[in-house]
């Protein structure tokens, strides 16, 4: 795409502001419901208030002496929530909030709040209420879903009533009055509200912003489609829901920058746009937009495995989207294999930068996140480097093994990078992921020539066969 230099370097920053809460609320062993029991019949009812409030009301199945809600956010529900019910009280127990009748001899089967759309305003937390456009709202369920005993969500319906001339929308639905909703997924989704999605189609509902500079919306929509049929073709599955796509846009208060977020829940990513230099088409907001839209639907695959915990570390599914997303922008004709190579030795460059004198874990530990992308996808690139299939011949791989496994760390993205690099390869690559680097640069080296000596190896096996077989 014939960049120049100075682009490539707004381009570089741009990425590295590129926050991504992605498979953050993602994890193994929240989603255990109740198995279909009797006990699975709580229902959250939503309901939208002139001004802006929303009146939530939860009908239980039997008495209860308490409910969870979750963990306790800075005390948001103490700001934003107001209990209708009376006798009833939000309490902070060991970090969570916790409804319960103030006369704890008592019980309940119903409750109802006020909820105002006060901010959370904490990092890699969903916003409750994330606007979208002059009119419009996602509404993130999990905050709604209270949680059982053992520390997972508990399963509810969700009935969502907007104001009159209002739609829900999510995944291929679009009512303007969603009842007894439970998601197909073992996760919480986001829930649009507004007006009806501009985007409709067969493999995509799509909502943008009416802010959105028209050239955005266009290439969005064209190319959002054509990303997810990719993936869906190279990995062998589609989603198990029509995916959802949200664009906002912040308008141009940063004139000559192209700033990009975005986070994905199953089968759902939202990006948010700031900055003057989405005002007007250009290569360098292409670029942005096209490699953040793909490394985003990269995540919608991702969310096909789950990591074990939340310890796994975020250089696992950033890196591998920035490295899904690479192969699928090649693959597609948006990027030439100088705009791969470029873009892949920026990452090292920067990778290098920030790992020397400490290791990767301690910079995610410290909230470098721009490590978590650039070190996360020099190490994915060389996974992919050692599978015939590349990045997403190797993410196939580790979502089946994660899969089987029940989830997923390190450990196991190691190992399935030794199937086909060996274990030299996956030893040196361990090395260069998990330990403080004096000189990270002759680290990576240590991992191509593993790598290579493994090619080598094959390829010597490969004449002596032939040589056999004459
Ligand atoms: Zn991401």
């Amino acid at each position: 795409m014939g960049l120049s230099q100075s682009v490539v370097r707004s381009v570089a920053f741009a990425f590295a502001v590129a926050v991504c809460v992605a498979l953050a609320a993602l994890q193994v062993g929240r989603a255990k419901s109740a198995g279909g029991t009797r006990s699975s019949q709580a229902a959250v009812t939503l309901r939208e208030l002139p001004g802006g409030a929303w009146r939530v009301t939860y009908d239980l199945p039997r008495d209860v002496a308490q409910l969870d809600l979750g963990p306790n956010f800075g005390d948001y529900r103490a700001r934003a929530w107001r209990v209708r019910t009376g006798g009833v009280e939000i309490a902070v127990e060991e970090g969570r909030d916790v409804v319960r009748p103030i006369d704890r001899r008592r019980r309940f089967n119903t409750i109802s709040f006020d909820v105002s759309k006060a901010a959370i305003g904490l990092p890699r937390v969903y916003e409750t209420f994330t606007p979208l456009g002059a009119n419009g709202a996602l509404i993130f369920t999990g905050h709604f879903q209270p949680w059982s005993g053992d520390g997972a969500r508990r399963p509810i319906a969700f009935n969502v009533e907007p104001l009159d001339g209002r739609f829900v929308s999510v995944f291929d639905e679009v009512t303007p009055r969603l009842e007894n909703w439970r998601s197909r997924f073992d996760n919480p989704a986001f829930l649009y509200i507004g007006d009806a999605p501009s985007m409709r189609g067969p493999g995509l509902v799509g909502v943008v912003d009416s802010a959105t500079p028209d050239w955005v919306a266009q290439e969005v929509g064209a190319f959002a489609p054509e990303v997810i049929g990719y993936l869906s073709a190279r990995f062998g599955w589609t989603l198990q829901a029509t995916p959802n796509l949200f664009v906002s846009y912040g308008g141009d208060e940063t004139p000559g920058r192209a700033m990009f977020e975005g986070d994905a829940l199953p089968a759902q990513f939202r990006i948010g746009l700031r900055g003057g230099a989405w005002e007007r088409r250009s290569p360098f907001a292409e670029h942005i937009l096209r490699a953040g839209v793909a490394h985003e639907a990269a995540h919608l695959w991702q969310t096909a495995a789950r990591p074990f915990s939340e310890d796994a570390p975020d250089w696992i599914h950033e890196g591998g989207a920035d490295s899904i997303a690479a192969e699928t922008l090649v693959a597609l004709g948006w990027w030439g294999a100088q705009d791969l190579r470029r873009r892949r030795h920026m990452a090292k460059a920067a990778c290098f930068r920030m790992l020397r004198g400490v290791s990767l874990p301690a910079l995610e530990a410290r909230g470098e996140i721009a490590a978590s992308y650039d070190c996360g996808q020099t190490i994915n690139d060389l996974a992919a480097r050692a599978h015939p299939e590349g990045a997403i011949g190797f993410w196939k791989d580790f979502i089946s093994r994660a899969r089987a496994e029940g989830g997923y760390d390190a450990d196991l993205f190691f190992e399935v990078a030794g199937e086909h690099g060996g274990p030299q390869f996956a030893d040196a690559l361990r090395r260069f992921a998990i330990l403080p680097q004096a000189r990270p640069s002759e680290a990576l080296l240590a991992v191509e020539a593993a790598l290579d000596s493994r090619s080598a190896t094959r390829s010597a096996a490969g004449s002596i066969a032939k040589a056999g077989d004459h």
